[in-house]
């Protein structure tokens, strides 16, 4: 059985023991080696017997458990190669701790039929990290017809969103939402009513007033949030809130859940770690839509992660040229990126600051999100795809991250393996950091550094 998998997936042949660090297992943390054999964990415990030939990994002092899936990446591939690639993407994926992502459809053209989501699946599955697919739901992102969500479920595309813009027309999000229902996939919206945003490029309030930047209020997203989730109650179906960002959102998910509804959210690092105070630079590395809001947005998504209403941490990582974000602020694209800053943003707010643990820090960032996006055991996994997000085990493959707690390092995007540098933490000492990253069993990132 070990054999068939390990040619289907592709896993590392080598044997791989971690040793020295604490392993987040079923039974909680405890300190222990890994072993680590064509790509499966075989065994968990102190004074194993390694093989002569294992390759042996410094994990003292660090926690071993399970990488990283981020379900909202924008990898650029096709259409904006000069950004960032699926390959390059995927590296930065790897080097922050991550071994799956799902890359959102708003490429050039769209993730909105079996070829182009074929393509990406192809080059993600030669990349350092798995890569699944967020499909499009309406033809092109237009917000009207249709796309063939069902050819591209039978795909293993388990997510469904026009992000970079929310569905407008109630009627398509109703009829989209029943359609995913019926074939068992998730409608995650990214929750804007444009009339209400009405072209705003940062949060209306005291600093859009100050700078003199046209502001989109908390409405805009929260009316969204609200009509999704009163559909989603009608029909039954599954709803996945990307990206939320207002002190509303999470009170009415809040209640959504408490009402039963089927409803999961994420939000994304620099909407619990930013404000809108930050504009005052007219620098657009902070211009991201949603926008960066005020300080008792900020508390809200905090509490929301502390109190189980919001499921995951996705980055939105989304990379942009020196040339586009140099552009005078109103005409920068929004985005920011995310992928090599979000576990030490995350250790650093939620658990040293919020007192969240360690354990709920990989609930937020590994098994939650692997469980949304259809990553984790009960999904189906073509192109390759293994579980994510599981305890450490064994019998389980090695999609594994060592991060070291007492590391601190300093942001520098010109040194980030993505092909952008478009941070807002340049020059932030960071709290925390990835020091190996295990796919499938083999270390795409050895002390910090990834191997290929
Ligand atoms: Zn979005």
């Amino acid at each position: 059985m070990t054999i068939i998998q390990t040619a289907r997936y592709g896993m590392a042949q080598e044997a791989l023991a971690i040793v020295g660090g604490n392993v987040l297992t079923q039974t909680g943390l405890i300190r222990a080696d890994v072993m680590v054999e064509e790509g499966i964990v075989t065994a968990i415990g102190l004074d194993l017997d390694l093989p002569v030939a294992a390759k042996v990994i410094n994990a003292a002092g660090c926690v071993v458990g399970p990488g990283f899936v981020d379900l909202h990446t924008h990898l650029r591939e096709p259409g904006k190669e000069q950004a960032e690639t699926i390959a390059t993407g995927a590296r930065a994926a790897a080097l922050g701790g991550y071994t799956a992502v799902v890359a959102m459809p708003n490429t050039d053209p769209v993730l909105d039929s079996a070829f182009v989501v074929r393509a990406v699946l192809d080059l993600g599955a030669v990349s350092t990290c798995e890569v699944a697919v967020a499909g499009a739901i309406t033809v092109g992102r237009q917000g009207e017809a249709l796309s063939p969500i069902a050819e591209l479920a039978k795909l293993g595309v388990q997510l469904f969103t026009d992000d970079g813009s929310g569905v407008q027309h109630g009627g398509v999000a109703r009829r989209a939402l029943d359609y995913c229902r019926g074939l068992g996939v998730t409608y995650a919206e990214h929750c804007e009513d444009n009339a209400i945003a009405a072209g705003g490029v940062v949060h209306e309030g005291e600093w859009s007033a100050k700078l003199g930047l046209p502001g989109q209020p908390a409405s805009a997203e929260e009316a969204m949030v609200a009509r999704d989730l009163l559909l989603a109650r009608e029909l039954g179906a599954r709803l996945h809130l990307l990206h939320l960002s207002t002190q509303g959102s999470v009170d009415l998910v809040r209640q959504a859940k408490a009402a039963g509804i089927k409803v999961t959210a994420e939000a994304a690092p620099h909407h619990f770690t930013l404000t809108d105070a930050t504009l005052q630079s007219y620098d657009a590395v902070f211009k991201v839509n949603p926008p960066l809001r005020p300080d008792h947005h900020v508390q809200a998504i905090i509490q929301g992660f502390l109190d189980g209403t919001i499921d995951a941490v996705a980055t939105d990582h989304a990379p942009h040229t020196k040339e586009t974000k140099d552009l005078p602020f109103d005409e920068a694209p929004p985005g920011m990126l995310g992928l090599e800053t979000a576990f030490s943003l995350t250790y650093e707010r939620l658990v040293l600051g919020a007192k969240m643990s360690i354990e709920q820090l990989f609930q937020v960032m590994s098994t939650n999100p692997a469980r949304i996006a259809g990553l984790d055991r009960s999904g189906a996994r073509p192109y390759g795809h293994t579980p994510h997000g599981e305890l450490v085990a064994v019998g389980n493959v090695a999609n594994l991250v060592v991060v070291d707690l007492d590391a601190t390092w300093t942001v520098d995007g010109s040194s980030f393996a993505s092909l952008a540098a478009n941070t807002p933490y340049e020059g932030r000492v960071m709290h925390g950091a990835i020091r190996h990253t295990v796919l499938r069993g083999e270390p795409v990132v050895l002390e910090g550094v990834a191997t290929r």
